[in-house]
């Protein structure tokens, strides 16, 4: 096949009527368009269509004429709504053909789960004749026509690519159990010859700065070519991806690297980290490093810092506990917060954080302790939190004020204020 002189061109059909009927997200979409980058392929569309053959017809011949490599996800199940086999085969006028050995893996499949293997899975053994299988890292697909199938260990239905004139089609599985597998073991080393040397990220992460402060510092630098800069905002966050294409993975890392230690200069002791992935898992990390502990005492976010800390592997050696206390009662009999103080300054309070915050340090013996306490809204009258640190130097508190009346976004912006808080306290102490 020789490598392509331009960038390979690429085009993603989704295939499935509960796409469109909003049943379920495109995960697959996003998750192609990620691969395909990384591997300095163009993804010049994307389309869904429903379980309907002559609209895939249509679909795919648009893209084959376009593009150099048709992707499709979805359709290749056992039922008969499951068309992309037949249809894509039909249209590039290829025959399908059940393959004995197939037949074998799919009936191996079902006997692992001691279940009778239903007939309509046989459908999914119809490959095109004289489809060998792609084996990754041993089968260099073949600069002339021909078919392959990937097999698929996480399900029944195997994936296809056909060759035809230096362009591909690459059929696979729906789920994303199987279809994210699939393309990264096999599908990634299929598409090698159509790449045209490789893209390669890197993504600083920040806290407390905000997206638009952050372009004027990096102003310059976002108008680079390769490396690109790109600034991009989540909840509380603020992001920054450094991707350069050079013809290997070393010479684009040499690219980044000047700018990378720019940015790093720039945004000072905003950076929490380089390809991190969340704060809570730099914060595991950092407080393991330090044999350090942590507690927190939640409100208005009910248990979501503590989720999210208990999401990251290694959490065991942080986190004590967590305490969930909504009401003022299980704030009064769980936490200790003196009546007092909640009558005197309501629970959504500096007072009534700093209690929680201190409270529940002090019952669990942890070096730090965060609390939340506040109003998501939409309903509240007033939309407002505070957030508590506790440590055996001090307590620090930050009141937040919402602007929006979007319940799940101000309870997600708390928690990240109270990682903050932590993150900040970890990098000055
Ligand atoms: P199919 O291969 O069309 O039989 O798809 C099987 C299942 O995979 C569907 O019921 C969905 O749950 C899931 N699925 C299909 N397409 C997608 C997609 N583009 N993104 C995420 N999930 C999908
Ligand atoms: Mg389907």
């Amino acid at each position: 096949m020789g490598r392509c002189v331009q960038t390979a061109k690429c085009e993603l059909i989704c295939v499935g009527t509960e796409l469109l009927l909003g049943d379920i997200l495109n995960t697959n979409a996003r998750f192609a368009a990620r691969e395909l980058a990384a591997l300095g392929i163009d993804q010049l569309r994307q389309c869904v269509v429903g379980d309907n053959p002559e609209r895939l017809r249509a679909d795919f011949l648009c893209a084959w004429a376009r593009a150099d490599i048709v992707l499709l996800s979805g359709g290749l199940g056992s039922t008969a709504d499951d068309i992309t086999r037949q249809s894509v085969c039909a249209a590039l006028g290829i025959q399908l053909e059940e393959s004995a050995e197939l037949l074998a893996e799919i009936q191996s499949f079902f006997m692992r789960r001691a279940q009778p293997m239903p007939q309509s899975n046989a459908r999914q053994a119809c490959v095109p004749k004289d489809a060998r299988a792609f084996v990754p890292g041993q089968s260099t697909p073949s600069a002339a026509d021909a078919t392959y199938y990937f097999p698929n260990p996480n399900g029944t239905a195997p994936g296809l690519a056909i060759v035809r004139e230096q362009k591909c089609a690459v059929l696979l599985p729906g789920p994303p159990s199987e279809f994210e597998p699939m393309f990264t073991h096999s599908v990634r080393d299929f598409l090698r010859p159509w790449t045209d040397g490789v893209l390669v990220s890197h993504t600083v992460r920040t806290m407390g700065i905000g997206e638009s402060d952050m372009a004027e510092r990096l102003a310059d630098l976002l108008e680079g070519s390769n490396p690109t800069v790109a600034p991009y905002a989540k909840v509380g966050e603020a992001i920054v991806r450094v991707t350069a294409r050079a013809e290997s993975a070393q010479a684009a890392e040499e690219r980044i690297a000047p700018i990378l230690a720019q940015i790093r200069a720039r945004l000072g002791a905003h950076v929490y980290g380089v390809d991190a992935e969340s704060l809570e898992a730099v914060l595991v990390q950092r407080l393991t490093e330090r044999g350090q502990t942590l507690s927190t005492a939640e409100s208005l976010t009910g248990g979501g810092i503590a989720q999210r800390i208990t999401a990251v592997a290694g959490a065991s050696n942080v986190l004590s506990g967590s305490a969930v206390t909504y009401c003022d009662q299980s704030k009064r009999s769980v936490l200790g917060v003196h009546a007092q103080t909640l009558a005197d300054h309501s629970a959504v309070s500096e007072q009534v954080a700093t209690e929680m915050a201190e409270n529940v340090r002090r019952q669990l013996g942890t070096d730090y302790a965060l609390a939340t306490t506040g109003y998501a809204g939409p309903d509240d009258p007033e939309l407002h939190a505070w957030v508590a640190l506790a440590s055996e130097r001090d307590t620090v508190t930050e009141h937040i004020r919402f602007a929006r009346r979007d319940r799940a976004a101000n309870r997600l912006y708390t928690e990240n204020a109270a990682l903050r808080l932590l993150w900040q306290a970890l990098g000055t102490s």
